[in-house]
């Protein structure tokens, strides 16, 4: 059986992961610091928690040890918080992703990763595609960029498998709707669902690729069996849908019920105002397929944050 290492596996598209490939018969470890993860998310999954942090040498040399596969999905996932402090997202997320490429060389290793969608920065051509030249505007658009660039280094360097996975707005369940950076989806499906009014920030017309997290997890299955000629390449991973944040608050509360009139906010900075994925690269290089679609996905995403009566 093969081992796979799930960094960040304790977050929300980690903890997804990790029991996607339970059920597919991988063993599985866990390395992740819980700063915004919970071990909650694992419960009752069969996968070995290491609590530590991917910048200490130690404790990821024994959590690579005998893995085939690193999906590296622990960072500071946040635009605002790389805003408001740009020093520690480009440690965990820069630093943190050099130290897991080196454990996983050591080890002979496989390293899929998770970047985004903030890599393109604003663009002028809708949707956005691999061939683009990235021009990131938050630190963390910046630290993703980054790390891309680190994987096709020690592809071209040690001739190691890499895959980047570039994620547009993922939504699902088990995301955390209370973190202090708390994404748009679990904030509007929890608000409608007690009944309280939701911020926007903007006119809300700026609009996302909203990618239900189960895609997410099937790229990243993909991209671990991916042969040569995508190495050291980065995939979109969205659903090839465009939808403001206006229409995603009215498709939630037709899900979950009315609630008040949103409260409008300013921009806050770093956040793109357009976003819309090209997914035709990810579909040849990786047959790739969003096998699960925004009204679909919200469905079931509400469904679940209903039955977890998490409010
Ligand atoms: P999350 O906060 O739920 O998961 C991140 C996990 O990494 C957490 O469990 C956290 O405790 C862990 N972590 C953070 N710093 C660590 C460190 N130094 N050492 C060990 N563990 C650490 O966020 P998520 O939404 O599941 O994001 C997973 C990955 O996907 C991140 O790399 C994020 O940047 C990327 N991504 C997410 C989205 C999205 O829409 N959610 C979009 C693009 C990219």
């Amino acid at each position: 059986m093969s081992l796979a290492l799930v960094t960040g596996g304790a977050g929300f598209i980690g903890s997804n992961l990790v029991r996607e490939l339970l059920l597919r018969g991988w063993d599985v470890k866990v390395l992740d610091n819980l700063s915004t993860g919970r071990p909650e998310n694992l419960t009752g999954l069969d996968a070995e928690l290491i609590q530590g942090d991917i910048r200490d040498e130690a404790v990821l040399g024994r959590a690579t040890s005998g893995a085939s596969v690193v999906f590296h999905q622990a960072a500071i996932p946040s635009v605002a918080r790389s805003v408001a402090d740009p020093l520690s997202t480009n440690d965990v997320n820069v630093n943190g992703t050099l130290a897991v490429l080196m454990a996983a060389r050591d080890v002979g290793a496989r390293v899929v990763f998770a970047s985004s969608s903030s890599v393109y920065g604003d663009q002028d051509v809708m949707p956005v595609h691999e061939a683009l030249a990235c021009r990131p505007i938050s630190p963390y658009g910046v630290s993703k960029l980054a790390g891309e660039r680190y994987l096709h280094a020690f592809t071209s360097s040690y001739g190691m498998p890499t895959v980047a996975l570039r994620y547009f707005n993922v939504f699902g369940p088990q995301q955390d709707p209370s973190a202090e950076y708390a994404a748009v989806v679990p904030k509007f499906v929890t608000s409608s669902l007690a009944g309280r009014a939701s911020t926007i920030y903007g006119d809300g017309e700026q609009s996302s690729d909203f990618t239900y997290v189960g895609n997410v997890v099937a790229a990243n299955l993909l991209a671990a069996e991916a042969g040569e000629s995508a190495w050291g390449g980065a995939f979109n991973v969205g659903c090839g849908e465009r939808h403001t944040v206006n229409e995603l608050l009215e498709t939630v509360q037709g899900l979950a019920g009315d609630a008040p009139t949103p409260v409008f906010e300013s921009v806050r900075p770093g956040d793109v105002r357009e976003s819309h994925a090209s997914i035709e690269a990810t579909k040849t290089a990786l047959a790739y397929e969003p096998d699960v679609g925004f009204e679909e996905g919200l469905a079931r995403t509400v469904a679940w944050y209903r039955e977890q009566e998490v409010m």
